[in-house]
């Protein structure tokens, strides 16, 4: 019947714009970043690693990834998951410390202290929760503190008995992370391992321990595959594994002359607090109105050590701005340990050296339904990994020093039909369109109705001028309207 189109045309206008997603939310596939502690650009080049060399033809493999200075797990996390370079985000050392009391808190211990992590910038799991994401850190360093008061939804720190390599125990790791993103509709989840780093520390990189490591690792990268077909999460899951830094092997006697800063200067007249012994980084804080003299005493003491003021640290590094950084900063050429006033040295692999050192650099692997295949991407700094996962998240950046520019052609076309800065014109405009269609649609059904009205009306008064000739009126007859 004629009369029954208007009903149908509201219902389906009404039906386009209920079944419309909410602008930015489900349009765009869920994140997981992985990340491997230590993992060198080349680690797979000397070792089977099929998965590894898979996940290469089935996505994304950059030529390496140059980490921030200083080459340190913490700072070096906390710039992929801000997008700020070190002097900015404020987290300069895997240590926390108190120059006053002179404490140093340990890799794990630092993890649970809000105060070092929350220096104003925000990560990404934060923004993303404020721009309506579910967002989870399974033991990703940053992901136990709050941020201006907020926590991560889901957050899981690692114990200090915390087993490294325990290869049942990654798996289940990954059994958890799949079901967060099933079972509970996480959008965005950061989880994080502490090898290869270890055993490179350990064993040093140069070595059958490491090699076995990333079988270990690969492996493990097969399980995650598998997992995801499991979970039907294929068309719907982007990953992104990358890692913190290289290794190097450690420089040590007789090969060299090893750098012990008590053979050139006295502590007890010129040194307050140091954070040395770790690696090729180092800072001093002088006693007071002894900073020149303790310059003068370090800046050609050895010739593999690098010593500078503050204020005169390199630019390049994007490091020493922050007011946490001591007076003088020092790092080590490739290898070389800096020792204070001992050497109580064991590491046979070392990081925090100078990230233009082929040893510091380290991995970026990504796949999944955003992602091309088969695609190497030149080398890039990481700094540049924020704005992308963003823009895999459809959330709106902070303000940050990378660029999407740098990663955006590794994305399938199909994605840049809405990137991250566009996303949020088009869907003004798609919901102008749905806002224009209803009205239209209401309009179109006010007018037929009234229409209708007329002519039930006029027909109405036709049949009571037959009637009241004729038979008593039977308005049951009567066409009904549907709406
Ligand atoms: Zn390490």
């Amino acid at each position: 019947m004629g009369f029954r189109v208007p009903g149908l045309l509201l219902s389906i206008l009404l039906g386009l714009a209920s079944s419309h997603p909410i602008p930015g939310k489900k349009s765009f596939n869920k994140l997981l970043l992985i990340s491997f502690d230590g993992f060198r650009w080349d680690y797979d080049q000397d070792v089977d690693t099929p998965n590894m060399d898979r996940l290469a033809r089935e996505g994304v493999k950059a030529k390496y990834l140059t980490p921030p200075f200083v080459t340190m797990t913490s700072p070096s996390h906390f710039t992929t998951i801000s997008g700020r370079w070190i002097e900015d985000h404020g987290v300069i050392h895997n240590m926390m410390f108190n120059t006053e009391t002179g404490w140093k808190y340990s890799f794990k211990t630092t993890q649970n202290k809000t105060e070092w992590w929350d220096n104003g910038v925000l990560p990404l799991w934060i923004t993303a929760q404020r721009q309506g994401r579910k967002t989870a850190s399974f033991h990703y360093p940053g992901g136990g503190a709050k941020y201006k008061g907020e926590a991560i939804q889901r957050s899981l720190v690692e114990s200090y008995s915390h087993p490294n390599s325990n290869e049942t125990e990654w798996r289940e790791n990954i059994d958890i992370v799949m079901n967060w993103f099933t079972k509970e509709d996480f959008d965005f989840v950061t989880l994080y391992y502490g090898e290869p780093d270890n055993v490179g520390h350990r064993y040093g990189p140069e070595t059958e321990n490491r090699r076995v490591i990333i079988q270990q690792i690969d492996r493990t990268i097969g399980y995650l595959l598998e997992a995801i077909e499991r979970h039907s999460l294929t068309e719907h899951l982007n990953v992104i594994i990358t890692s913190d830094h290289g290794m190097t092997t450690v420089k040590k006697k007789p090969n060299v002359t090893e750098i012990l800063l008590t053979n050139y200067i006295r502590y007890k007249d010129l040194v307050k607090f140091d954070i040395v012994d770790y690696g090729g980084f180092g800072m001093i804080l002088p006693i007071p109105g002894k900073e020149e003299a303790l310059y003068q005493a370090l800046k050609n003491a050895h010739p593999h050590l690098n010593v500078y003021k503050k204020e005169e640290f390199p630019e390049r590094f994007h490091f020493a701005k922050h007011e946490r950084v001591l007076p003088i900063v020092m790092f080590a050429d490739s290898g070389y340990n800096i020792n204070g006033r001992l050497i109580i040295y064991f590491n046979k692999g070392d990081h925090g050296f100078d990230n233009v050192h082929m040893d510091m650099k380290t991995i970026f692997r990504a796949f999944g339904p955003d992602f091309k295949k088969n695609h190497l991407a030149e080398p890039f700094d990481s700094i540049h990994i924020y704005p992308l996962m963003c823009k895999l998240l459809g959330v709106t950046p902070e303000p940050h020093n990378g660029s999407l520019a740098v990663t955006q052609e590794m994305l399938v076309a199909s994605h840049d039909q809405q990137p991250g800065g566009e996303m949020q014109k088009t869907s003004a405009l798609r919901n102008t369109a749905i806002g224009l269609g209803v009205v239209t649609g209401v309009l179109a059904v006010l007018f037929v109705t009234s229409v209708i009205y007329t002519a039930v009306r006029r027909k109405k008064k036709q049949r009571a001028d037959q009637n009241n000739k004729n038979e008593p009126t039977h308005l049951a007859q009567l066409p009904k309207t549907s709406f």
